[in-house]
């Protein structure tokens, strides 16, 4: 064990506080298997004390103006931007994803959600609708104390994404980031007690899944419940959540088709469907895994493609040149070269990677790598082509029709994300809304404006975040009907 690992504590009601229970959790860098945290295996009654301390601060913090909280809003923006370097090695460190990712979008994106929304939050109307003799005056209020649950592969990112949104509506806020990715979540404690943000308006517990989360999903407190996470999970959350009533949001996992067609430009196709396919080594619930090429050019594209993949650059997370790095657990890696080897029981050909990279320095023996893989040959409904891998490894297949690929897209039991690639826009957008998602990117992939809104259907989710969704769901709207002459 590390020397100098910090023990990680929870952030109840304004301050650090140890866990009830005296059970550590390790937290491992994947790139190197080091030892850099421990964080309490917090338990029920860690996460009863952070709830009764948001529940105490919701009257006051409900009663703000939205510009008041905005102000908040920005505050934290400030303080986190000044610490953006920190968050992007913590980050890079804790999940292995290369540095320069890290800087680009994990740490620019946490701070964008603050500032993002603190202006939705000031800008925020309410709606009214006349009658003869009537006005309908719709009110929004804050839903109450919001249970927000994030998995490991965006971390801070993802519950920035959360809690910028419920605060700013007036609820009170209890989170449980992963186990795996514990770090940042402890730095935006950091910074929000530095800003002196209500006691209580912000609660994290660190803990397992079993242990917190689920006596937190099931508190009867919580009124609300944003879950980002896999599928499987998200059924379990969704179980207990109905039991109490309680308002949802799923954010789940996904199986996207990338669909490149024939008149599509190659040259910004062949990178962007190379980073549909690989970004944060495949571990983004968007991510392009199976991608459809339409046959007459099957082979060229093929060909590019691989020369694409195989010059990626793997290795050190922390080199500003790296553009993969290490998966997030021994279990994950496992995980996913396991559909390597079933990718060839069921037939496909490995054409590129199926082990791991070349010429990994001996510094990161220990870390959980896997070389970025092509998988030919495959048919369209076999498990490797259908399953959420959630890994550095990408099915090719071919199409005739555009009718074949929104069939072969729709083919599966996710509906979270896909692309499209063409030069013919009228049939981009056709074939995207013959697509069974909630998100379709034409001629890109990742190309967020944050009003919009996110979300997925099918096994992908339940709901929409974003702008103004993120606004609805973190709220109630009552209407009040007051009749005038
Ligand atoms: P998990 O579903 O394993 O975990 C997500 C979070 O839920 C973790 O904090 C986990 O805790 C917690 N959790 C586990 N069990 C319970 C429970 N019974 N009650 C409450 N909370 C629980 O997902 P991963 O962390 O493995 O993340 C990967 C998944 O997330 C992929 O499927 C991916 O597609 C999906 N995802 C979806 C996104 C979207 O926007 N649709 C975005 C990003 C990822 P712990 O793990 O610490 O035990």
């Amino acid at each position: 064990m590390s020397e100098d690992a910090p023990e990680l504590l929870n952030f109840i009601d304004g301050d650090f506080h140890p866990s009830a229970c005296d059970h550590w959790l390790d937290d491992h860098a994947p790139a190197t298997g080091r030892l850099i945290a421990r964080i309490p295996c917090s338990d029920s009654t860690d996460i009863d004390a952070a709830v009764a301390a948001a529940n105490s601060a919701l009257p006051e913090w409900a009663a703000l103006t939205h510009e008041e909280r905005a102000v908040w809003l920005d505050r934290i923006a400030d303080a986190l931007e000044e610490r953006a370097e920190d968050i992007a090695e913590l980050e890079s460190l804790d999940t292995g994803k290369p540095i320069s990712l890290a800087r680009d979008v994990d740490a620019k994106r946490s701070v964008s959600n603050f500032r993002f929304f603190a202006e939705q939050v000031r800008e925020f109307t309410a709606e009214t609708f006349e009658m003869r003799n009537a006005t309908n005056h719709v009110v929004y209020k804050p839903g109450g104390v919001a249970a927000l649950i994030t998995p490991w592969n965006l971390p801070l990112y993802l519950l920035s994404w959360k809690v910028a949104p419920a605060i700013g509506m007036g609820n009170t806020v209890v989170c449980k980031p992963s186990e795996l990715t514990p770090l940042t979540a402890n730095l935006l404690a950091e910074v929000i007690a530095e800003t002196g943000l209500p006691d209580g308006v912000f609660n994290l517990v660190h803990g397992t899944g079993e242990h917190a989360g689920a006596p937190l999903v099931a508190h009867d407190d919580v009124r609300l419940i944003s879950f980002t996470g896999g599928t499987a999970t998200g059924a379990t959350v969704g179980a207990s959540a109905a039991a109490g009533f309680k308002k949802l949001s799923l954010e789940l996992g996904g199986k996207n088709s990338t669909i490149v067609f024939a008149d599509a430009d190659m040259e910004s196709t062949i990178p962007g469907v190379v980073r549909a396919g690989f970004l944060n080594q495949g571990q983004v619930c968007l991510c392009g895994s199976r991608i459809l090429v339409e046959r007459s050019i099957y082979d060229d594209f093929r060909e590019q493609f691989l020369n694409a993949v195989e010059n990626m650059a793997v290795g050190d997370p922390s080199d500003p040149d790296t553009e993969l790095g290490a998966l997030i657990s021994p279990e994950h890696r496992d995980k996913v070269a396991g559909y390597i080897e079933l990718a060839q029981e069921e037939g496909g050909t490995v054409v590129c990677g199926g082990g791991a990279p070349e010429g990994i320095p001996e510094e990161f023996a220990d870390g959980n790598w896997l070389a970025p893989t092509v998988i030919d040959g495959l048919s369209t409904d076999s498990r490797c082509s259908t399953e959420e891998i959630f890994g550095p490894i990408v099915t090719l297949h071919p199409f005739d029709t555009e009718q074949e690929a929104i069939d072969i897209a729709n083919g599966t039991r996710y509906g979270l994300a896909g692309s499209v690639w063409t030069s013919d826009l009228d049939k981009g957008q056709r074939v995207a809304e013959g697509i069974d998602t909630g998100m379709v990117w034409v001629n890109c992939w990742l190309h967020r404006d944050l009003r919009v809104p996110f979300g997925g259907v099918k096994d992908s989710g339940v709901g929409r975040e974003g702008g103004r969704w993120s606004l609805g769901f973190f709220s109630e709207a009552m209407n009040v009907c007051v009749k005038h002459d």
